[in-house]
């Protein structure tokens, strides 16, 4: 049972130093998806629970993002929804908080005067990207598919699925998220309503995550596919180490020789392996978003744990 309060909070958006994004937002504090490997554990100094990460999220209150104000701000930025938090946890349900986002942003990027009563502006053809910003969501949840009313009415808006395995015992055995089932449903669902998708292939868990099967599930219905590394900060490190010893002792070894020595040839072999498969499969590769070129063929691979 996940412990719930309400946190107040200044603004819902903060500036972000991850690549590919100026703003960050998180309508939550904490994450009940509980990921084994989750390297957002650090937020919960900011928090005022200290049970286990998992066992309770802050749900955010933030004053109204006022579009006279945000959109000169916004203008030509890119903006990351869920970069340490879920933005469809399964308290989305209720407390609706990323539907709210999305419905203020929606009146950033919509023309000044086109708004209904709602808040909602019901002819797509009638919107400008006068704003200018880009959204990116990333989710493990098919909750995102209540919002595609929403999200089909940005012009630029990405959904990133997170799925490291198609293997539902081993989903399992990482995280408390939907299944990968109902990933690649919602996936094929926003994919097929028109939505720019993407899946995030992260962490790659070294001996565990079969990329070329993740990559042959949702090919079909994605436009990239993204791919990192396992990064053991020093906040995962324990809960990932314990796990290996005692479910999988059999890559105690290259868990040693990665983590512990810093050997990078696994990350080199699977760079090797992944431009074999994309020339296989006639895809796009590329080690960096920067290198990423808008073309036919899809989806691109951009693989970030190739060593540089
Ligand atoms: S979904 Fe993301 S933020 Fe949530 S626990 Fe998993 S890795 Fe952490």
């Amino acid at each position: 049972m996940t412990q719930t309060s309400v946190k107040a909070v200044k603004s819902i958006l903060s500036r972000s130093q991850l690549p590919g994004s100026d703003w960050a937002a998180n309508p939550y504090l904490g994450c009940s998806h509980a990921c084994l490997y989750c390297y957002a554990r650090f937020m919960q100094r900011f928090s005022e629970h200290s049970g286990p990460w998992g066992s309770f999220i802050e749900v955010k209150d933030w004053p109204e993002l006022d579009p006279l104000k945000e959109r000169p701000r916004l203008a030509g930025k890119s903006i990351l929804i869920g970069s340490v938090t879920d933005p469809y946890l399964p308290e989305e349900a209720e407390f609706k908080r990323t539907r709210t986002l999305l419905k203020q942003l929606l009146a950033i990027a919509q023309p000044e005067g086109l708004l209904s009563d709602s808040g909602l502006l019901p002819a797509p053809d009638l919107l400008s990207d006068e704003s200018g910003f880009s959204l990116t969501l990333i989710t493990k949840s098919d909750l995102v598919k209540r919002d595609l009313d929403l999200l089909t009415q940005f012009s630029q808006v990405r959904v990133v699925f997170s799925i490291n395995t198609v293997d539902e015992t081993l989903k399992e055995q990482l995280d408390a998220a939907p299944s990968i089932a109902r990933r690649l449903s919602a996936l094929k669902a926003c994919h097929d309503a028109g939505l720019t998708t993407a899946c995030f292939i992260a962490p790659i868990m070294p001996g565990l995550t079969d990329v070329a099967a993740v990559i042959h599930a949702v090919r079909p219905y994605c436009h990239e596919i993204w791919l990192d590394s396992l990064n053991l900060h020093p906040s995962c490190k324990e809960p990932v180490l314990h796990y290996i010893a005692t479910q999988q002792p059999h890559l105690k070894p290259l868990y040693h020789a990665i983590y512990e020595e810093h050997d990078l040839s696994f990350w080199r072999e699977l760079d090797r392996y992944l431009r074999q498969i994309a020339a296989a499969c006639n895809l796009p590769y590329c080690t960096d978003f920067a290198e990423v070129k808008p073309c036919e063929v899809k989806p691109a691979l951009v693989n970030f744990s190739a060593p540089s």
